[in-house]
């Protein structure tokens, strides 16, 4: 099974990347794409999917982190101001995408959250990626949070050609059939393993199969029961939840969400 989101980069998995990886590979997760967070992490991303069979990257700007990205000022984000220099990092993201080549399969982890307001920083930081994605072609990994009218209606605006994964989804049944309509999959993780998260249930029972990829977020998200740090081989948990929802063998659901993974991120 492929892990389609988490985040092996992050610094909380600094002191065992490789540990955390190897359990896994034994519960089997074969494949994971780790999700890009700030700029400074990119090239410790690239690093990691150099090391580590299996993991595919996105390098992405995340909203959650906005006071630590620095935007040129002449793009109106009312974040840090910076020394001057050229280093505004979408400039750097660019230049990451061109460092991993083939092991870069998408722009993000980018997008909106409401709980976070500072709605034009967010926007502000959010625009540029959605128009890199379009300009290279590769699909896009959304984090979004209370945002996704305004966020389904900007994608069907920018129409982007590789479309892309909504993750870890978390919006009604119309939002989420919106996304599905321009093509987007959604990601499905540990909020669905948890007893009261009934409308989401409702959601993954009712989804096209290949409409849809399991993920972790790791190490956020963890799924119920799990009070420590949430790992990619969390998945086999995922993957169950998913399984007795939908009434479907985890065979089955392996297959059809594999080959999402797939099509989507070419992996
Ligand atoms: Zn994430």
């Amino acid at each position: 099974m492929i892990d389609a989101h988490c985040h092996l980069s992050r610094d909380a998995f600094d002191d065992d990347a490789h540990a955390v990886h190897a359990r896994a590979l034994r519960a089997g997760v074969t494949g994971m794409i780790d999700a890009g967070t700030t700029a400074k992490r990119f090239k410790h991303q690239l690093a990691l999917a150099e090391a580590l069979p299996g993991l595919s990257l996105c390098h992405g700007l995340h909203p959650y982190f906005l006071d630590d990205h620095v935007l040129d000022d002449t793009r109106g984000i009312d974040g840090p101001t910076h020394d001057g220099k050229p280093h505004d990092d979408v400039v750097r993201l660019e230049q990451a995408l061109d460092r991993g080549e083939r092991r870069v399969v998408g722009v993000g982890e980018c997008g909106l959250d409401r709980r976070l307001e500072r709605f034009d920083a967010q926007w502000t930081l959010l625009e540029p990626q959605l128009r890199l994605a379009k300009a290279r072609c590769l699909p896009v990994v959304l984090h979004c949070i209370g945002m996704n009218d305004e966020l389904s209606k900007r994608l069907k605006q920018l129409d982007l050609p590789a479309r892309g994964l909504v993750h870890a989804f978390s919006g009604s049944w119309q939002q989420a059939v919106r996304f599905l309509d321009l093509g987007y999959v959604l990601g499905v993780g540990g909020a669905m393993t948890h007893d009261g998260a009934h409308r989401l249930h409702r959601i993954v029972r009712a989804l096209p199969a290949d409409c849809y990829v399991l993920e972790t977020d790791s190490p956020d998200m963890a799924p119920q029961g799990i009070t420590e740090r949430n790992e990619p081989a969390n998945l086999a948990r995922v993957l169950a939840a998913a399984a007795v929802l939908r009434g479907e063998s985890e065979a089955a659901i392996v297959a059809a969400t594999s080959n999402t993974v797939r099509r989507v991120f070419g992996v």
